[in-house]
């Protein structure tokens, strides 16, 4: 069972921000910060790797207008806009999303990362990814 298709069935009780025929859009249960927001394509698809074209049309664009609808209500600082693609990245929902994070002065959400290009070759990377 895909808890996010029972959610778009209707089966299971969400909290909408939009909807249109092929994307539905929901509040996200943990709410890292004020409006964090899923963008659930309608129908299923494993992760990012999976998503065909015509589907990542429709939740890019629509992720672009609720993230408006969102800086129109609550008028945060910033956004970032994130997709989990596997386990290993965070997904724990193996049904394509799209996070809307809204960003506020002194939020709790830390993302830290590392600069690890001393350790790698970036002529032989981009070659390597180029095929
Ligand atoms: P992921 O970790 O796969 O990138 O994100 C999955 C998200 O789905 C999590 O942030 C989690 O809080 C949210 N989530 C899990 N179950 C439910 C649910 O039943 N309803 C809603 N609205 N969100 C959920
Ligand atoms: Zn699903």
């Amino acid at each position: 069972m895909c808890i996010f298709c029972e959610i778009i069935k209707g089966n299971i009780p969400s909290k909408k921000v939009y909807e249109d025929d092929n994307v539905l859009a929901i509040l996200d249960i943990s709410q890292i910060t004020k409006g964090h927001t899923l963008v659930l394509p309608k129908k299923h698809f494993d992760n990012f790797l999976d998503l065909d074209d015509e589907y990542a049309s429709h939740v890019f664009l629509a992720a672009k207008k609720i993230t408006k609808m969102i800086d129109k209500a609550y008028k945060p600082l910033g956004f970032n806009i994130i997709n989990n693609c596997n386990e290993i990245a965070g997904q724990s929902v193996m049904h394509y999303h799209l996070h809307i994070i809204p960003r506020y002065e002194k939020d709790e959400l830390v993302m830290n990362h590392n600069d690890n290009s001393n350790k790698f070759d970036l002529d032989e990377i981009a070659l390597k990814i180029r095929g």
